[in-house]
């Protein structure tokens, strides 16, 4: 699946920050990637932002012989012959940080949340006396 197969649209924001380095003698590749996407949320169905970050670090290999040299905890990226694109090793890795569940933290969209007020507004109607009550107390406060 490619990332854009995730999201609702491919407007979006997509940061990279990538670093060359040497890591153990092997020339490394690291990066912090950040992206503002936009998905659906799973319980509104409306569109809704996230923001995923995602940090990964490269040994770069150029055979697999020197893969084999590679210590374990380091990730290896085989360059082959052609051309490696680093646009399509961020996008692996976002889809990796891509939230398993996305869903509009708290409330979802403003229907929703219209609703809530709806039925909120609707309990309180249910007991009349109560409001009677406050509206006699806000009376005799100001009779003090
Ligand atoms: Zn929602």
């Amino acid at each position: 699946m490619r990332l854009s197969e995730a999201l609702l649209n491919d407007e979006g924001v997509v940061s990279a920050k990538l670093e060359f380095g040497q890591c153990v003698g092997f020339a490394c590749l690291r990066a912090k990637v950040s992206a503002k996407l936009l998905v659906e949320c799973q319980r509104c169905l409306e569109p809704m932002h996230i923001e995923v970050t995602g940090k990964f670090k490269f040994a770069l290999v150029h055979s697999e012989e020197e893969l084999e040299l590679l210590p374990e905890e380091l990730e290896p990226l085989l360059l082959e012959g052609e051309e490696q694109s680093i646009i399509d090793l961020i996008e692996d890795e976002l889809l990796l940080c891509l939230p398993m569940v996305t869903a509009h933290k708290g409330e979802c969209s403003d229907f929703m949340a219209e609703q809530q007020k709806k039925i909120k507004a609707d309990k309180e109607a249910s007991h009349p006396f109560a409001a009677l009550k406050a509206l006699k107390d806000d009376l005799s406060n100001k009779v003090n």
